[in-house]
């Protein structure tokens, strides 16, 4: 491929092979280093078949520094990396704190290393609204202060924000962007790639695709005494290849305006949907009957929380195509196909 060379930690994960797909479409030319620890090599064919060009792909364990450097001396000339390699499950970093340190602070700093050791000046981050943690105000800017974490998995985020900082004050002309999702969901249009959770899904919508598919025999809503209108947790749910699309337009930014410094983006809708509301939007578009039962609280959710995103809007000319019914479709088809 004759495209801009981009390196893509993680790039057989859920996000990061919507983004490799929308980064070939741009006309990058993307190269993954992925371990496939969570993730599968099937993916890279999947992105194959869709774009009709297979990316490049490096089996590498990202805490390897010798390994990652092996790889990126050969690509002196990449204009950046995204780097998306990262444990991202609450719930069992609180189990497995050591690990997730290990991993998601151990593969950003390796990385940050390799870039500096090889002159690549450009890095696209993966935060989280979790840096957030229970906000003063359900809708967040960018400004809005960053709250002591409730897990190692946000304490890895809000750490990993700060390396970055000093980082991009340390080396020069060293420019960042820090995308802060707010909750991912929906699938490829093609059905060809989706999310692929290992094992029992923590999060909410691979959760209600196994309960409509008969792998989980009912979805539990976690509470529904809360203060908003229905009583359930309020999110901010964006379609995957939205999101896929605002590395490409952060990637744009760093090397169109020669970034120097590190920036901050909020990427959500701006709307908030309620757990409930998610249920009967996911049963209304896909014409089935979901099996739920409200039960208690899950420890450490917050009411309500939801992106103002309006900064993503105006410096990245980025914004949402895909309706939330989009993704609520798009989650579903790709839940049937998987396995077949
Ligand atoms: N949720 C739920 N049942 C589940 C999983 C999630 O009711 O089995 C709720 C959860 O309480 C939260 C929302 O769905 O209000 C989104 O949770 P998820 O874990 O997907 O993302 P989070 O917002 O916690 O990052």
């Amino acid at each position: 491929m004759h495209g801009k060379t981009v390196l893509v930690t993680g790039g057989a994960g859920y996000i990061g092979s919507h983004t490799v797909v929308e980064l070939i479409n741009a006309g990058y030319d993307p190269i993954i280093l992925d371990d496939f620890r969570n993730s599968q090599p099937w993916i890279i064919d999947r992105i194959g078949e869709i774009t009709k060009i297979t990316p490049t792909f490096h089996k590498v364990d990202c805490q390897d520094e010798i390994a990652v450097k092996e790889v990126v001396k050969n690509y002196p000339n990449a204009i950046g990396l995204i780097h998306f390699a990262a444990d991202k499950a609450v719930g069992e970093s609180v189990e497995k704190p050591i690990q997730y340190y290990q991993n998601n602070i151990g593969t950003l700093c390796t990385v940050l290393s390799a870039m500096k050791s090889f002159g690549i000046k450009h890095l696209v981050f993966s935060s989280s609204c979790t840096v957030y943690g229970d906000a003063d105000t359900a809708i967040v800017t960018e400004e809005s202060p960053v709250k002591e974490a409730t897990s190692p998995y946000g304490d890895t985020k809000i750490t990993s924000e700060k390396i970055i900082k000093y980082n991009s004050d340390a080396v020069e002309d060293f420019g960042s962007t820090l995308l802060r999702y707010f909750n991912p969901i929906g699938a490829h249009p093609s059905s060809l790639i989706g999310e692929l959770p290992q094992g029992v899904p923590n999060n909410l919508m691979p959760y209600i695709t196994q309960t409509a598919k008969g792998i989980r025999e009912k979805l539990t809503v976690f509470g529904s005494d809360y203060d908003t209108p229905d009583g359930t947790n309020i999110r901010d749910y964006i379609h995957v290849m939205d999101l896929a699309k605002a590395h490409v337009k952060a990637l744009q930014y760093l090397t169109n305006t020669e970034c120097k410094s590190c920036v901050t983006f909020n990427l959500g809708t701006g709307k908030g949907t309620s757990v409930l509301e998610i249920i009967k939007a996911f049963e209304n578009v896909n014409q089935l009957k979901l099996n739920y039962e409200i039960g208690p609280r899950r420890e450490g959710d917050v009411a309500q929380i939801y992106a103002n995103a309006e900064k993503a809007k105006e410096v990245l000319d980025w914004t949402c195509e895909y309706t939330l019914n989009d993704a609520l479709k798009h989650s579903w088809e790709w839940e049937k196909g998987i396995g077949e």
